[in-house]
């Protein structure tokens, strides 16, 4: 992989800090950068065809139409699902709670059970959390083992007849621990429960095929894609699509309605998307989605494990004053903390050096319990990240002690 050539379709690697540092961008968990052929996707919509999907019987109207539809047609493609199977939403979190109120709110029963984990986002935890409280039924913690993974035999352990559902994510976004989604998908069928999975950070950095996880349903966004912000996927099985209710109502879902209540929707996927979608975002995630096949995902998925390798080992061998979190899980993520240091702080000084990562608590609030630590640092890697930047992070790692941190703050 030619990572200087794919750098310089991104302008957003072209930035430079307020001092003068080359931007070294490894927040990448929370969005990525896109290509110009995005944003020329984005750029044509508003320049060529400006008008509105699934509405006018004019010429630019079937012109969107088309092109709304065959990014539907490419989605479906790119995780190996049917056409009808692919809902838009405006992001994984969307597309979560659809399922959570939409589905779960309609087949729940008091006592039933949701399995769920520690180390879910609050879009997938939250939801669930929600709807066990309005539904009489109980939330349970399959228990992480220590590299905070959930493994099928934990899952199997936790099945009983009252689990209904299992709302895991794909791969966690403060670990990066890539769960074994199609045993956990087997083992939730022979048990007679769905499996929903949060795709958020797996579909940006790995295959993902619908087929062959087997899950019920699967949510992710264009933004972490290096598509646009405001648009994600809600893959659901066709059968279980057609039996979940829509969380909003609006135009474009239904087919008829009257003055005595009744409402005739139209079939998924169109019956989940009132309203105007963000069209030009769509066509960005479609354009996203054609740049990342066209360097190959597997690719992708090798560079980044590697790179990570990389800064895994410098940061053990050439550091004493960092303490690692997700050390033996495999993944694009190292999650840390500067000793002594508050990660808030860190980051800042990390940024006064020109590098972006991410402190805090990622929205997983209940991971810091089991990390025991109020925070911690995050560097999540992309494939146009290179060895030379993990170098530079690495030497501002050895500056960061009682001083230079003064120097930034004071
Ligand atoms: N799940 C995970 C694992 C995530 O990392 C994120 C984004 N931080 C989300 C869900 C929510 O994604 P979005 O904000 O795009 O809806």
């Amino acid at each position: 992989m030619d990572v200087k050539r794919i750098r310089e379709d991104f302008p957003m690697l072209k930035v430079k800090s307020k001092k003068g540092y080359d931007l070294i961008y490894f927040d990448n968990a929370a969005t990525a950068f896109k290509p110009y052929s995005v944003i020329d996707a984005v750029t044509k919509y508003y320049t060529n065809y400006s008008v509105n999907a699934h509405r006018g019987d004019y010429e630019l109207g079937f012109t969107v139409d088309t092109l709304y539809e065959e990014a539907r047609e490419r989605v479906a493609k790119f995780i190996n699902c049917e056409k009808k199977e692919v809902v838009f939403t405006t992001g994984a979190s969307f597309g979560l709670n659809q399922v959570a109120y939409g589905y779960a709110g309609k087949h729940l029963q008091p006592g039933d059970v949701i399995l769920t984990d520690e180390a879910e986002h609050a879009s997938n935890y939250l939801p669930w959390m929600n709807i066990a409280e309005a539904k009489g039924a109980k939330l349970e913690f399959i228990p992480l083992d220590d590299n905070g993974m959930i493994t099928p035999e934990q899952v199997e352990k936790m099945m009983s007849n009252k689990v209904k559902i299992i709302a895991i994510a794909h791969v966690t976004n403060v670990l990066g621990a890539e769960i074994d989604i199609k045993e956990i998908s087997r083992i939730a069928h022979e048990h007679g429960a769905i499996i929903v999975v949060d795709g958020a950070q797996s579909a940006p950095h790995m295959k993902v095929d619908m087929k062959d996880l087997d899950c019920d349903f699967f949510a992710f966004s264009g933004h972490k894609l290096c598509g646009s912000t405001g648009v994600g996927v809600l893959y659901g099985k066709y059968e279980l699509l057609e039996d979940m209710e829509p969380m909003l109502l609006g135009g474009g879902s239904n087919a008829r309605y009257d003055m005595c209540g009744n409402i005739l929707m139209k079939n998924p996927p169109y019956k989940f998307e009132p309203g105007t979608p963000p069209i030009e975002a769509t066509l960005g995630m479609k354009a996203a989605i054609d740049y990342i096949d066209a360097i190959g995902m597997d690719t992708i998925y090798t560079y980044e494990h590697e790179l990570r390798d990389y800064m895994l080992k410098k940061m053990q061998s050439e550091l004493d004053n960092v303490e690692i979190y997700n050390a033996d899980v495999e993944s694009s993520i190292i999650t840390f903390n500067i000793k002594d240091v508050f990660s808030q702080d860190a980051a800042t000084y990390f940024s006064d050096k020109g590098i972006s990562l991410r402190s805090g608590q990622h929205c997983a609030k209940l991971l810091m319990d089991v990390l025991q630590t109020p925070s911690t640092l995050r560097a999540s890697l992309a494939f146009y990240n290179t060895k030379e930047e993990v170098d530079h992070f690495i030497e501002v790692c050895k500056s960061i002690n009682k001083e230079s941190m003064l120097d930034v703050f004071f």
